[in-house]
């Protein structure tokens, strides 16, 4: 079919099949897609809201066993540069979101063996105990598999557990490309097939939980594989409806096993106004600013996407492969109302919150992300000797805790 005549099935509203996408992908006019995109998310949301969220990227433990070729943040078990966060260290830094106005963790990490699902119990409910109000953004699927098979229990009652104690919704990380051929190339096939990680998100929707759902793409995989990953999860949020967003983020080589080099900015806003074509069953796309910094950012917001994602007062991940793009919140909405956007501030369901915060009382800048440790700290939270350790490294410490 030529471009025109699947431009005018867009225009149309008519769903795009797989071809026709890739089609639009491979060969239609960079302002084309562009446009394309900005008539489907003008659609979506026609009164010009550009949103975003106050809350805090934590990262409890950089421990992880599942080594993926992509990732320059984990440690391995035993690591002199490991770490666990402390029930206290995350109190500390609940305190310093809400007093910029946040009211939500992001909280992802390594996949531990010395952190049994008591203690993500435990911390849980310690969190809502101490701050009723504060949502819990918390376990990537394959995070929530890890815990499975760890305390060998099936993923729906992991959830319900983690949902007792407190889990408000679930990030979409660790979705990576959802195609086998490429998780097995990338090393993260063992933590969670795309089968696995789809269906850890049917559970947590049928369980009532909303999910985000993101892509990782600039690695090993091939155009149509990407367009196979969105109309996965264009298929499970026609079965469920439980997805609020899509967000799309370009691998970060530094530092990384995998290495090699790191996909332009024309080709992430070419990715993101595909899939703003592809998703047409999802309302909300977010400009990653993380990884394609503040000016790409505001770009975005002409090719489909409607939010700026979070202010984000700290991040580990991405900027241990070397992106370290920081903006608070004074920031996101210059770049918003510059683009001709009303800048709004939301929850993680996307509901509107209120307008910024900073224009109603006076909050501290953030000019730089916070980290989740400062370097060379290396203590080890007391509460850990609480719960039995799974790893030989951890079984010792705890001898000599104890
Ligand atoms: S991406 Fe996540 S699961 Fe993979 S090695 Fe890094 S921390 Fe572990």
């Amino acid at each position: 079919m030529s471009i025109d005549r699947i431009a005018d099935k867009v225009r149309a509203s008519e769903r795009l099949s797989q071809d026709e996408a890739l089609e639009l992908y491979r060969t239609a006019p960079t302002p084309l897609l562009g446009q394309l995109a900005d008539l489907v998310r003008a659609r979506k949301h026609p009164e010009r809201r550009v949103t975003y969220i106050i809350d805090r990227n934590v990262n409890y433990t950089n421990v992880c066993v599942a080594r993926c070729s992509f990732c320059a943040f984990y440690r391995p078990v035993g690591s002199a540069d490991g770490y666990v966060l402390g029930f206290d260290e995350l109190f500390r830094k609940i305190d310093e979101t809400i007093a910029v106005g946040g009211g939500q963790l992001l909280l992802q990490g390594g996949h531990n063996p010395d952190l049994p699902l008591t203690w993500y119990e435990d911390l849980f409910r310690a969190i809502k105990d101490r701050y009723p109000a504060f949502r819990l953004h918390a376990l990537s699927p394959p995070e929530v598999i890890h815990l499975s098979r760890l305390s060998q229990r099936p993923v729906p009652e992991v959830l319900d557990r983690l949902m007792a104690a407190g889990l408000d919704s679930v990030p979409g990380g660790g979705a990576e490309i959802l195609v086998d051929r490429v998780r097995k190339l990338l090393h993260c096939y063992g933590k969670a097939t795309a089968d696995e990680w789809l269906d850890v998100m049917r559970h947590a929707h049928r369980a009532g939980l909303r999910t985000t759902a993101t892509m990782m793409y600039g690695t090993v995989e091939t155009d149509e594989e990407r367009l196979e990953h969105m109309l996965r999860l264009r298929d499970l949020q026609d079965e469920t409806g439980g997805f609020t967003a899509f967000i799309a983020w370009s691998y970060q080589p530094d530092h990384t096993e995998l290495a090699g080099t790191e996909a332009t900015g024309l080709d992430y806003l070419r990715t993101l106004a595909t899939a703003r074509l592809v998703l047409d069953n999802f309302d909300n796309l977010q400009a990653s600013w993380v990884t394609q910094g503040g000016k790409v950012g505001q770009l975005s917001l002409a090719y489909g996407a409607n939010d700026m994602g979070s202010v984000m007062i700290e991040e580990n991940v991405v900027r241990a492969a070397g992106a370290s793009y920081c903006m608070d919140e004074v920031e996101i909405v210059r770049n918003i109302e510059d683009a001709g956007f009303v800048a709004m501030r939301r929850n993680m369901h996307y509901e509107i919150l209120g307008g910024p915060v900073f224009r109603d009382q006076a909050v501290p800048r953030m000019l730089e992300l916070a980290t989740a440790r400062a370097d060379g700290d290396t203590s080890v939270p007391g509460e850990l000797r609480n719960y039995p350790a799974r790893s030989r490294t951890g079984k010792q410490l705890r001898v000599i805790d104890n």
